[in-house]
């Protein structure tokens, strides 16, 4: 019975690596199994809806499917950010007419049919006269016609009916409130106490508001992953100190489309997925990628032509949001999501996205791991084995796109689901081998036992010496299966 097994549906995965966004479509251990089964690595939650129990609940159950299944998933939880919102909104129904004139208050108070109030404070004074002013990602649209010291009076440019608590923003003119607002200080409490792997930061303007999230955490002894997302024409001003800043980033098109014209998105899309590439940092494409399965059974041919171009990009996750989270199908359009990607990765252009890389930031380590990609290509090695402390080993071989599976061997878990977003990587957990040559025999059992390998083929290793060490890969391997193992 070999010791190192790993179920098919997961050696089938693309190396695309799949988010689903978790919804009451998907609250059941069956829909878990189901989305784990077609291919989720990571399962993402909207820390802006809900309550902290339910979104406790909801973690509690991903790692009791993962634990009964096997397959480990990481937890991305989407923090709400300093966004603006509306007041509750009466019972009566507030309808705008275009051509009207409506104005807008900092405060808490329930909205009327001639005002309504924006909480947190600081809106009003950041949205000046010509601004556009739109309610519920642009359902509704306003147009700044005077700004007074307390209160805008704007004019509806597309109307409809002004619902509660709907969000609130001036594109170009991102908010000047502190990223920790009160909502955001309760969704990074729950992520820091539910010890989540992925922290997604909503309407980042700059850098330093990866280093306010980042200094929470690390005032309660936590690290996790932090993920900027890019969805201003602020973040995408500041995108180069952002994605240096932050461990990954997502083009999160839905609000990126609102914020800029939507024509825009395309090519943001490219600039960041390339620029994330060049430093080696994790780079997620999201939003309305499969919409129409929210509804329907199958996609539209443009959707499937969206998600192998973001593989074709260069992205290494790709993510549904409604489509699992309150979808008909959820894994189906997630089983969907995994054929497209696993078709358009017969196409990629491995060398163009390694050469990304090698135009990037150097050094020992990401030149041993761009030499195992080249070597395991040149002696026609079945696998790559990356053993890894802190995991950098092996999001560096992955950044350079192999074209075989790239096993990580770590003796730790939580290491593990933190590459969860990485392309390509699979991940053993084992107990920590204690010499190099023990190594060695390791990496050839699992390269044998998963599968992955056959007697007499190769696979490389690459190590990091001394063992123990986060961050020293120096040493490169080509191992002939199988590694003898010791004469007792
Ligand atoms: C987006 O705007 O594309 C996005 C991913 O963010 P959210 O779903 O939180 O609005």
């Amino acid at each position: 019975m070999p010791a190192y097994t790993i179920p098919e549906h997961v050696l089938k995965r693309p190396r695309t690596r799949i988010v689903c966004t978790l919804g009451p479509a998907t609250a059941t251990d069956d829909k878990i199994e189901e989305l784990i089964r077609a291919g989720m690595s990571v399962a993402r939650l909207n820390l802006s809806h809900g309550t902290p129990g339910e979104h406790e609940d909801a973690i509690a159950r991903v790692r009791a499917v993962s634990k009964r299944t096997g397959v480990a998933v990481a937890i991305l939880a989407d923090l709400p950010g300093p966004k603006h919102r509306l007041g509750p909104a009466p019972d009566s129904e507030i309808i705008l007419e275009p051509g009207q004139r409506y104005i807008l208050r900092d405060g808490d108070g329930p909205s009327t049919a001639k005002f309504a109030y924006v909480h947190p404070a600081g809106f009003i004074s950041s949205a000046p006269a010509g601004a556009s002013v739109l309610i519920a990602d642009g359902a509704i649209r306003l147009s700044v016609i005077e700004a007074r010291s307390d209160e805008i009076e704007c004019e509806v440019a597309v109307g409809g009916p002004l619902e509660s608590h709907k969000a609130v923003s001036a594109p170009g003119h991102a908010s000047q409130i502190s990223y920790l607002t009160e909502e955001t200080e309760a969704a990074l409490t729950v992520a820091a106490s539910q010890r989540v792997d992925f922290v997604g930061i909503s309407y980042i303007r700059s850098a330093a508001d990866v280093r306010l999230v980042r200094d929470f955490f690390l005032a309660r002894d936590f690290a996790p992953q932090l993920i900027a997302k890019i969805e201003l024409a602020e973040s995408m001003a500041n995108l180069d100190a952002i994605v240096d800043a932050a461990d990954g980033v997502m083009v999160a098109r839905g609000d990126l489309g609102v914020e800029l014209p939507i024509a825009q998105v395309p090519g943001s899309q490219k600039k960041i997925i390339k620029l994330a590439n060049s430093v080696g940092k994790v780079v997620i494409t999201a939003t309305q990628m499969l919409e129409s399965m929210i509804n329907a059974p199958v996609p539209t041919r443009a959707e499937v032509t969206d998600v192998a171009n973001a593989v074709l990009d260069g992205t290494d996750a790709v993510m549904l949001s409604a489509e699992t989270s309150i979808g008909q199908y959820p894994g189906l359009a997630t089983a969907v999501m995994a054929e497209v990607a696993t078709e358009a990765e017969k196409s990629l252009n491995r060398e163009e996205i390694a050469g990304r890389r090698r135009s990037g930031i150097q050094g020992l380590d990401s030149a041993i791991a761009d030499a195992a990609v080249a070597t395991a290509d040149r002696v026609g090695a079945s696998v790559i084995l990356a053993f890894t402390e802190s995991g950098s080993t092996a999001a560096r071989v992955a950044g350079f796109r192999p074209g075989v599976p790239i096993i990580v061997v770590t003796h730790d878990s939580e290491v593990g689901r933190a590459l969860a977003l990485r392309w390509g990587v699979t991940v053993v957990t084992t107990p920590r081998p204690d010499s190099i040559d023990e190594m060695f025999r390791l990496g050839s059992r699992i390269a044998l036992d998963t599968g992955l390998a056959k007697d007499h083929e190769r696979a490389v290793a690459v190590i990091g010496v001394p063992i123990g060490v986060h961050g020293s890969t120096n040493l490169l391997r080509v191992i002939d299966l199988p590694e003898p193992e010791p004469k007792i």
